[in-house]
């Protein structure tokens, strides 16, 4: 059997969709009207309808749930948030060390919500593992090892070579840094279970209905427009197509591979018995678990960007992508050689110019969206997704302010990122060097990190 390349991604081919909605019929009214219908679109609807029953909520998805990175992700449910660092300069320790916390409840949160739902999303908690490979990788993991301690995160550990390949033997580590604050699950399960609740709830879904334009109180598509006093854009790396979007966020591409089911030896060689969700301290780094069905889901950067914020081919992924991703599989694990990768794929993800992720409501307009979290959504969304149903809870003046309401990322505001060639140029300068730094890093045996990397982060303006 070949490696399967696209098809959205390997969880859909596993699971498909459910039968496909109606298309917006025509043009309509509704109390609130959600674009998008991924996890943050989702979530949405769902709070906000369990707070007001009897809103009347429409969520309006181009394709179809799941489509976008929703459907496509790591299925790392953790408490990582994207701009912390920033956050914590702009309104001091305490208030990032607030949002930290609402971020490793959001993380019980979401496992509850599946458990009351009865949403069977393979999820496990087995917390994440990051592993450092090099003496600079692993000056680096003690230092966010000490940085997530300080940020109230006193529940990590810190693993030598021994301890860490008593959890997973990965070829080389040596260090590690554990989080219980996240678990692993199959995106696609969740989506699809998240959109059977809001239904079952009463929320209006239509697929095969593109938003063109969003405009206060207009969803425009080409079937009808959607009037409502509040309209929520959830369309993160897919912003770029609306109208006046273009330069609102960039669409970072992330890719993954899957390989065949992997027998019980091979399985015993490795370890992973606590399907923790494993990552590394690379500066493109790779991210991987263990799916309930016994494979290895990895993924990486791959071609990070694509000119003029282009996003899809239906997760079609760059042949020397998957070499470079199987490459990662075989550095860690060289007992897997020979495994047949079943599937590759690639999404998009939003990146704001400054890496911040940000929920928003303008009350002038009833405009709203949330997003930004640059590879750290799937938990991120369902804090964006509660805290829009406060925004808008006290906007239409049914509650106050609330600890959700109060946290650094609210209303943030971001300039645009620079018209292209620059976007496309910052990008692929900053991935190169970044991989050059890698590279050098593994092979060499400085425990500094390497200049070119901390430089590239600066002019990208991640740190
Ligand atoms: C390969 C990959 C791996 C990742 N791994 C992880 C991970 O392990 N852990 C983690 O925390 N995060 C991860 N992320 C990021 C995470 O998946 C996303 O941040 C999160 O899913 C975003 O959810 P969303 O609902 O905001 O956007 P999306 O899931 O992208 O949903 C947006 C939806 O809007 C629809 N849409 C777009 N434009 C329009 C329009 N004009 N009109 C109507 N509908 C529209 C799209 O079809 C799509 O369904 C990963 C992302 C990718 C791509």
């Amino acid at each position: 059997m070949s490696t399967v390349n696209g098809g959205i991604s390997f969880w859909y081919g596993q699971e498909g969709a459910p039968a496909p909605r109606e298309p917006l019929p025509g043009d309509t009214t509704a109390d609130v009207c959600i674009v998008g219908g991924g996890y943050t679109g989702l979530w949405t609807a769902y709070y906000l309808k369990k707070a007001v029953p009897f809103l009347n909520i429409t969520v309006l998805e181009a394709k179809f749930c799941g489509y976008g990175a929703s459907g496509r992700n790591g299925g790392w449910l953790y408490n990582g948030i994207a701009g912390r660092a920033r956050y914590a300069k702009l309104h001091g320790h305490e208030a990032a060390v607030r949002l930290q916390q609402a971020m490793n409840a959001t993380v019980e949160e979401v496992l509850d919500v599946c458990e009351t739902e009865k949403i069977e999303a393979d999820q496990h908690r087995g917390g994440v593992l990051e592993v450092a490979l090099s003496p600079a990788q692993l000056s680096r993991l003690k230092d966010f090892h000490a940085t997530e301690a300080a940020f109230g995160e006193t529940d990590r550990e810190l693993y030598g070579a021994r301890e860490t390949a008593d959890r997973i033997r990965v070829t080389g580590a040596v260090g590690s840094s554990w989080t219980p604050h996240g678990a692993r699950l199959h995106p696609m399960k969740l989506v699809k279970g998240l959109a059977a609740a809001v239904e079952a709830l009463g929320v209006t879904i239509h697929e095969s209905t593109p938003v063109t334009e969003i405009r206060p109180k207009h969803a425009i598509t080409p079937y009808g427009t959607v009037r409502a006093p509040y309209v929520l854009r959830c369309t993160e790396g897919f912003t770029a197509s609306l109208a006046g979007q273009r330069r609102t966020w960039l669409p970072m591409n992330s890719s993954m591979i899957a390989t065949e089911p992997l027998s019980d030896a091979q399985w015993e060689s490795i370890g992973w018995a606590g399907r923790e969700t494993l990552g590394d301290m690379a500066h493109a780094y790779m991210y991987a678990q263990r799916t309930a069905d016994g494979r290895i889901a990895l993924g990486g950067r791959g071609v990070p960007y694509r000119y003029g914020s282009k996003t899809d081919n239906d997760g079609r992924t760059q042949p020397q992508t998957i070499e470079a991703l199987r490459e990662i599989l075989v550095r860690f694990f060289p007992q897997l050689a020979g495994v047949r990768v079943d599937h590759a794929w690639s999404g998009v993800l939003g990146v704001p110019r400054d890496w911040c992720a940000t929920v928003t409501l303008d009350r002038s307009t009833g405009l709203g969206w949330a997003g930004g979290y640059v590879g750290s959504g799937v938990a991120t969304a369902n804090l964006a997704a509660r805290t829009l149903r406060d925004l808008i809870q006290q906007d239409s003046g049914q509650s106050g302010p609330t600890d959700l309401t109060a946290l650094p990322w609210v209303n943030h505001k971001v300039r645009k990122w620079e018209p292209e060639p620059l976007r496309w140029l910052a990008v692929q300068t900053m991935y190169a060097a970044f991989r050059g730094a890698d590279r050098r890093e593994l092979t060499g045996h400085s425990a500094e990190t390497d200049r070119v990397a901390t430089l590239a982060d600066k002019v990208a303006g991640r740190h």
